[in-house]
């Protein structure tokens, strides 16, 4: 047993160790097509051991990570990861949407993984401290935010599966500009009845890579299955075929019902991620449904027969996913057993998912009065 006290993630023990000459932020049309491929000057990182704990944090320059080829997160897929934004207001002032949310998500994703967790409201102030000194970094404009991307991997040298001793947590930020430049571009998506992203006592409910890697091939088959029309995979569970999620977002239906306009989302029931915006969009369309063109919100199962049959008697309405990257996603047709479903909403996005975008832009800048977006 070592001596050395065992240290908790404290801000407070901060370091701050700038660039010499940091590069400067791109101009925001230098971000178009560029998604996730431009970096700010600096990484913030933490080192853990099992034996001593947190070390004290670091805002370090961006650079590459030295691992032993033996690193447990290279073989065992030890790593978990968040993808969050910091949005300038017209105020100039820089506000993260909801972060206790993903330091949430993110200790469930490392309590799953059996590596170490740490205190969420330290780790929200330290995404505030490394935010500021990237502030330049946060581009200006409507739509426009630097994503963050917080990782967590093993970094102990070990070729067996246990548990693991040492780790590091950084978080890398990328200036991105609106997912839709141009006004929304709605997609086709292949409802698969072959590959399954999650089951129940698995591991779909956490951001862990794991989840991420076998997504990739199905999509190229859904691609290759429609002649290149479908840009994702609308995931299925079950016999029933359940829908789940679509790519890397949660997914929304718009029914006409007996009961009048239903919003449907799948439920929180271990195989899905909690998407901070399903959250957000569960939270204002139930604060006031008539406000976003709904009646009843609804979190509970649904299967793809549902969505035929409900496209057959002209009472779907609209499709989108939603998640931090693209807010919301207009889905124009879900190919489906070889039959394709036509969304009404065509070329554009419905009004529900309209209003909803609308809603969670004003959010996001910190132009409601929600509360959700924190200043750093
Ligand atoms: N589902 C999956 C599988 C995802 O990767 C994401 C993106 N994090 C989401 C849903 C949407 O989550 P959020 O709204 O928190 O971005």
């Amino acid at each position: 047993r070592t001596s050395r006290a065992f240290s908790s993630l404290d801000a407070s023990k901060l370091k701050i160790e700038r660039c010499a000459t940091p590069a400067q932020p791109p101009a925001n049309e230098a971000l178009v097509g560029q998604w996730g491929r431009i970096f700010s000057p600096h990484m913030l990182r933490v080192d853990w051991t099992a034996s001593d704990g947190w070390s004290a944090p670091r805002i370090q320059p961006h650079g590459p990570l030295q691992l032993s080829p033996a690193a447990m997160t290279l073989h065992y897929a030890l790593q978990c990861f968040e993808g969050m934004k910091a949005y300038r207001g017209d105020d100039d002032a820089i506000r993260l949407f909801r972060p206790d949310l993903n330091a949430r998500r993110m200790t469930s994703s490392l309590q799953r993984l059996a590596m170490p967790t740490f205190d969420e409201t330290a780790f929200v102030e330290l995404l505030k401290r490394y935010v500021e000194v990237e502030q330049e970094w946060v581009p200006r404009g409507e739509g426009h935010s630097m994503y963050l991307r917080p990782t967590c991997v093993a970094t102990d040298p070990f070729l067996g599966v246990g548990v693991p001793q040492e780790a590091t947590l950084y978080v890398i930020a990328s200036p991105v500009g609106p997912y839709f430049p141009d006004g929304f571009k709605p997609i086709t998506v292949v409802a698969d009845t072959v590959n399954v992203r999650a089951w129940p006592g698995g591991a779909g409910d956490t951001k862990i890579g794991g989840n991420y890697a076998p997504t990739i091939k199905p999509v190229l088959d859904a691609a290759a299955q429609t002649d290149g029309r479908a840009q994702q995979v609308l995931f299925l569970f079950g016999d029933d075929h359940r829908v789940t999620e679509v790519g890397s977002m949660n997914v929304f239906v718009v029914l006409r019902t007996a009961s009048g306009v239903e919003l449907v989302t799948a439920p929180l029931s271990g195989d899905i991620l909690p998407g901070v915006t399903r959250r957000s969009i569960l939270d204002l369309a139930r604060a006031d449904p008539a406000s976003v063109g709904v009646d009843v919100v609804s979190e509970r199962v649904f299967t793809m027969p549902e969505v035929v049959a409900a496209s057959r008697e002209g009472r779907l309405l609209e499709v989108f996913g939603a998640g931090t990257a693209a807010v919301v996603c207009p889905v124009r047709e879900v190919v489906y057993q070889g039959s394709s479903i036509d969304v009404p909403t065509g070329g554009g996005a419905g009004p529900v998912a309209s209003e909803l975008w609308r809603r969670l832009s004003d959010a996001h800048y910190g132009r409601d009065a929600s509360g959700w977006a924190v200043a750093i």
